[in-house]
């Protein structure tokens, strides 16, 4: 059996996740017949927008996928809120249990240094996606439980238990 070093796991899975992204940035960016590709060519002269307020523009973009165009394709420090960065963030307590993914962006973005924005939020999402799942969260094997909100509250959470915010 073959066994990935943890930095490679953690690669990996980045990788994944990256592909994903850039799967949906190719839908958006490349001009073709359709909404998106009339507003990019009769707007922006084809060019896909470096500004947030630009991409909200443009047909089906909401704020999650123009921060994620921001970040991968411009490398501009942003924080996209999907639904894993809006739970962990708030059972661990790095936000106020923010209602919204707006919300939950405005606070991350307010404590978290711009320069490592970006991979905190790969660092989110990864953990919403292997350890800190939505309804049976791996606290017993979690890195973070002496710092998470949601473990000090709850104590060791039974595997059954069903998660606060979704
Ligand atoms: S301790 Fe549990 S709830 Fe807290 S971040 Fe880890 S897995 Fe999530």
């Amino acid at each position: 059996m073959h066994f990935l070093h943890p930095g490679q796991w953690l690669h990996h899975h980045m990788m994944r996740y990256l592909s994903i992204s850039n799967r949906a940035l190719i839908q958006i960016i490349k001009p073709k017949p359709g909404r998106n590709g009339k507003k990019l060519v009769s707007d922006f002269d084809g060019e896909v927008p470096s500004d947030i307020d630009s991409l909200l523009t443009i047909p089906g973009v909401g704020r999650k996928t123009a921060n994620v165009i921001l970040a991968v394709a411009f490398d501009t420090p942003a924080m996209p809120v999907d639904t894993h960065v809006f739970r962990v963030a708030n059972r661990i307590g790095l936000t106020n249990n923010s209602k919204t993914p707006l919300q939950s962006e405005m606070e991350l973005v307010k404590y978290i240094p711009e320069s490592m924005l970006t991979k905190a939020h790969h660092w989110l999402i990864l953990h919403g996606r292997y350890i800190c799942m939505a309804r049976r969260p791996k606290c017993e094997i979690c890195g973070l439980s002496q710092w998470c909100k949601y473990y000090e509250k709850k104590g060791r959470p039974s595997l059954n238990m069903t998660a606060p915010y979704f």
